[in-house]
């Protein structure tokens, strides 16, 4: 299957002169949707994965289902305050200002095997970030996995200590 079949482009959001890339058209398509996951979990599988994290939003689309498949727990990192525990931050650098993610302390036990799910590699910071927190709390960043990966942008560079696997590539 040809999952840039059920992937639109929406030209220019949120900005003029970006291409935007809408997953939404193919999380609608039963059948694209399941062969996109099942394509993850089958390049999980001989990697004794503990946990699945996954960073807010579209991150949590891709993680739980994955998680669900492979019967193991899933983590979201997410935008600051909205995580009622207590949380470990992480602050990272955009084009312009900075961000911060944040995971509960409590979610990822030392020396656990955590891959990680997104929608989309851009620029890589977003799935650095996850990474950072995660071996902040003592995990083992395992795999990266994306539906989507925007080459120009050469994320992979930045994750070139990490095992990276995108499905689709532009
Ligand atoms: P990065 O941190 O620069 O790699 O950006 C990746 C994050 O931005 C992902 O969490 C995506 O959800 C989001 N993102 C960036 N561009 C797009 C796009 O074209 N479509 C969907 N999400 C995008």
């Amino acid at each position: 299957m040809n999952l840039k079949d059920s992937i639109r482009e929406i030209k220019d959001f949120p900005k003029p002169g970006i291409g935007f890339k809408d997953i939404t058209t193919l999380l609608s398509n039963g059948e694209a949707f399941k062969f996109a996951i099942d394509e993850i979990i089958a390049d999980l599988k001989d990697k004794n994965v503990d946990v699945i994290v996954g960073p807010e939003a579209r991150g949590f689309l891709m993680g739980t289902p994955v998680a669900y498949g492979m019967g193991i727990g899933f983590v979201p990192v997410r935008k600051p305050g909205k995580l009622p525990g207590e949380v470990e931050s992480f602050e990272y650098g955009l084009e312009y200002g900075t961000d911060t993610l944040e995971i509960h302390k409590d979610a990822i036990k030392p020396g656990q095997r955590v891959a990680i799910v997104d929608d989309l590699l851009a620029t890589g910071g977003t799935m650095q970030a996850a990474a950072k927190l995660i071996e902040k709390l003592g995990g083992e960043v395992v795999s990266m996995q994306f539906l989507i990966e925007l080459e120009e942008l050469k994320g992979s560079d930045k994750l070139s200590n990490y095992h990276v696997n995108s499905l689709v590539k532009y």
